[in-house]
């Protein structure tokens, strides 16, 4: 306990600091284009709130990108995967500027990261420098836009964090201006009796319709009618409010910034998006209405909090559970707000209805129910779990089976930390690497999960719930020229493309060697392609062998020689 205050006093202070000095900061702008914008800080993604804007790269890549201020590049990440090919700037005023997606890198940027692409033989490399290596100037031109890694249009992807903390800092309260006029919309209003730590009582949920009308947003009536049966001598009910928010130049729907909930001159909730903590960014599938985003994609932002949720947006101490008892009537306002002060607000008259309130003792029963609170180990002669305090973000249906079929938990629900899953090994299998584990989680996908084998045992760690199996992969990737058709002996072109297809598991290692020499061959995972530029200078006869492995160390192995013109 000692040591979490220590941490939140000290947290307190830095971020206090780095808040007074951005006050006075003027940031070049990252694109010499306006500023418009496809997502703002703090949307709810599936597992991680958005870390940065988007802005708008007029559908193209290949837009210079400016270092915001001077300063040097501390990180260099290339990853077919997340944020593609990324930069990071350090800046004396203790902020770090993020430059996501890049098409491709400037200067000593690019040759740096070559250099060490080639020294350590991966084109997955990140890389860490020192204030001499890579010093810039403010405006000085770092890497064109793109679209590699997990984007799926082009954009720059931009954020700005304590360089000391790595907080995640909302660049539109941290010195960015975009032109925004458009208030948020509120769509949707859902009730829930909760318990007195927040957590849902099954069954006990429903969803209003709000509709904006000339005086603002109203849901039918101007009245919400709760059961009586939704009170309870220990809890209450709270909100979740489903919001849309909209910026100038573009129609694209963007997140919540800031809310507050009043229940008469009381303020019951707050949220203010302002910074997110990279740790706690997954802690979204607690925030949001988790079933209402999976299922209907509908994003309601909880007006209340469970227990142990630690997110940074609630400039409030309430945990915005409202006590109700039958009969009861209250006025309640929830107004929603962008940083231009834009604002959004619904009215209503909650009643809560005559009749009996909900008696039960123990509403979530040990034996039915996993708890947020406790860790678990689960051992039986087919299978063993262990799940840590705090995986769950509330009570969730137990679903235990260690015969037979080997499952743990509700498939539908998240969890935040995973939980290791370890199957015993048959006797008499041999090639144990071709073999993994797999979780079957909601809607029936089924999951390869990176896998290891100790003693007579396989092990794996699974971000989801479900039902778990052995598999075993023994088909290596499909690799086949794209842009030319392998039987060609002369090429003329800069650029070569193959398709490369891991169907089972896991593409987990690709190299292309030329005479031998292993060559920076990139690979863009939503495609599914591997390309090779062509220095200028390489011409003539050459051999080229392309070796590619999935996580089951399975390898397929394409080679040619090839007459270079
Ligand atoms: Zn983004």
């Amino acid at each position: 306990m000692f040591k979490s205050l220590f941490f939140f006093s000290f947290f307190v202070y830095s971020f206090t600091i780095v808040a007074q000095k951005n006050d006075q900061q003027n940031y070049h702008p990252p694109l010499d284009i306006p500023l418009v914008l496809a997502a703002n800080f703090g949307e709810l993604r599936p597992n991680h709130f958005h870390m940065g804007v988007d802005f708008k790269t007029n559908g193209a890549e290949g837009l210079k990108l400016y270092a915001i201020e001077e300063g040097f590049v501390s990180r260099i990440k290339i990853s077919p995967y997340g944020y593609g090919k990324a930069v990071y700037i350090d800046h004396p005023n203790g902020i770090t500027s993020v430059y996501a997606h890049c098409s491709t890198l400037i200067g000593r940027l690019d040759s740096l990261t070559k250099l060490t692409q080639t020294k350590e033989e991966n084109f997955e490399v990140d890389i860490y420098f020192t204030p001499k290596d890579l010093p810039v100037k403010r405006g000085e031109v770092i890497a064109l836009s793109g679209n590699t890694g997990g984007s799926t249009a082009p954009h720059l992807h931009f954020e700005l964090r304590d360089t000391k903390t790595e907080m995640g800092l909302n660049p539109l309260v941290y010195g960015f201006q975009v032109a925004d006029t458009k208030a948020p919309e509120i769509k949707g209003l859902k009730v829930y009796a909760l318990t007195e730590d927040g957590y849902q009582i099954p069954n006990k949920s429903f969803i209003k319709t709000v509709t904006k009308g000339k005086f603002g947003y109203y849901i039918g009536g101007d009245l919400l009618q709760v059961p009586s049966d939704y009170c309870s001598t220990h809890g209450g009910i709270g909100f979740a409010f489903e919001v849309v928010d909209f910026f100038d130049g573009a129609p694209n729907v963007c997140g919540l910034y800031s809310s507050s909930l009043r229940v008469g001159k009381d303020t019951l909730f707050q949220q203010r998006i302002n910074q997110i903590s990279f740790e706690n960014s997954r802690y979204v599938n607690n925030h949001k209405d988790f079933k209402e985003y999976s299922v209907a994609k509908r994003k309601f932002h909880k007006s209340y909090r469970t227990k142990h949720n630690p997110l940074e947006i609630y400039p409030t101490k309430n945990q915005g559970v409202l006590p109700i008892s039958p009969r009861d009537s209250f006025p309640i306002a929830f107004k929603a707000l962008d940083t231009k002060n834009n604002a959004a607000e619904l009215k209503f008259t909650l009643k809560v209805s005559d009749g009996p309130m909900n008696t039960t003792e123990t509403i979530f029963p040990n034996w039915k129910y996993f708890h947020p609170d406790s860790s678990y180990h689960i051992k039986s002669e087919q299978v063993e779990f262990y799940v840590a305090h705090h995986t769950f973000y509330e009570p969730t249906l137990k679903n235990l089976s260690t015969k037979g079929t080997i499952s743990l938990g509700d498939p539908s629900q998240p969890i935040q930390f995973p939980i290791t899953v370890k199957l015993p090994i048959k006797k008499g299998l041999t090639n144990l690497s071709t073999y993994y584990i797999s979780v079957t989680a909601a809607g029936g996908k089924v999951r390869p999960l990176k896998t290891s084998f100790e003693g007579n045992w396989f092990s794996a760690k699974s971000s989801h719930l479900g039902t778990f199996q052995i598999k075993r992969d023994t088909i290596a990737p499909s690799l086949i020229p794209l842009n030319f058709t392998g039987t060609e002996i002369e090429i003329t072109k800069s650029r070569l493309t193959w398709k490369v297809k891991e169907n089972q598991t896991e593409l987990v290692d690709y190299d292309l060697f030329i005479d031998g020499k292993w060559q920076v061959l990139e690979y863009e995972s939503k495609g599914d392609y591997l390309f090779f530029d062509r220095p200028q200078g390489m011409l003539g006869k050459h051999k080229l062998e392309l070796i590619v492995v999935d996580s089951c160390g399975n390898k397929q192995v394409w080679t040619k020689e090839i007459f270079f013109k």
